[in-house]
């Protein structure tokens, strides 16, 4: 009698859980060989962050670009995220979305954003730990662009990389003065409608920052992570600057 395996074979299912660092087999009757694929597949698009698979040597850099409301992360996130092929996550561009699709995680920022509050830490510490989760094959890590703003963000993402015996790779602090940041955002306001970029919403912003964010750049200058630079000037001269950065403290 011919035994003909259905589906292209026999088989056994491999998974690999980034989260909980394991391996589970199964063996797979039917689709096995078509199950395989999409595993194999799985495994050329993802990598795990933090040296998953046993290995605890893969290379993941993260890099945090720091700064005022205004001083232009976003503009330089992706020029940096793409030259160094990290993965570019911005918390204020995940809450926006989170808004615009009315989940309940964007209805609950809605009133904090619209504000120029915080969005409370422990709802914001969730949304960059699933961020860190997953990154793709052929990037090198995360380019965090908004996050930390508080102390206590800062020890939680120190905390979740020591796990893995990394630490974050250095801070770029953006400087801008206060009377070019007002103006931008001001601008950014007209061109683009976002909300928050009005006169009152600004101030905030602009407060808060002082207040809870900047003592964030203290913390990663203790740990001697940090360097500051001029965020005024040409777009392409402040990239090549923070470039010359990141070549000197990731070497
Ligand atoms: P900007 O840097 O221009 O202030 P973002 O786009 O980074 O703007 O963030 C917009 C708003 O989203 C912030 O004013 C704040 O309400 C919220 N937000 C973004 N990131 C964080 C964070 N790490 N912690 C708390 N709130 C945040």
């Amino acid at each position: 009698m011919v035994f003909k395996p259905p589906f292209g074979g026999w088989g056994i299912d491999v998974s690999y859980s980034i989260f909980q660092n394991t391996w589970s087999l199964s063996p797979h009757l039917g689709v096995g060989v078509l199950m395989f694929r999409i595993l194999f597949f799985k495994y050329l698009v993802f990598k795990p962050p933090f040296g998953g698979w046993g290995s605890q040597n893969l290379i993941i850099m993260t890099i945090i670009l720091f700064g005022p409301p205004g001083c232009g992360k976003g503009t330089q996130s992706a020029l940096i995220a793409d030259k160094y092929k990290l993965k570019h996550i911005s918390t204020g561009d995940i809450l926006r979305n989170e808004m615009e699709l009315k989940t309940e995680l964007g209805l609950a920022a809605k009133s904090y954003v619209a504000g120029g509050k915080l969005v409370p830490d422990d709802v914001i510490i969730d949304m960059l730990m699933q961020a860190i989760k997953t990154i793709e094959i052929n990037q090198n890590g995360f380019l965090l662009d908004g996050f930390p703003r508080t102390i206590a963000q800062a020890e939680a993402l120190e905390m979740k990389l020591a796990e893995r015996n990394k630490q974050t790779n250095l801070l770029i602090d953006m400087q801008v003065n206060e009377e070019e940041l007002v103006k931008r955002m001001l601008i950014r306001g007209e061109l683009t409608g976002r909300t928050d970029d009005n006169a009152e919403t600004i101030k905030k912003r602009l407060q808060v920052y002082s207040e809870l964010t900047y003592p964030v750049k203290t913390y990663y200058q203790n740990l001697n992570k940090c360097v500051s630079i001029n965020g005024l000037g040409e777009i392409n001269e402040i990239f090549k600057t923070i470039c010359t950065e990141i070549d000197k403290h990731t070497k």
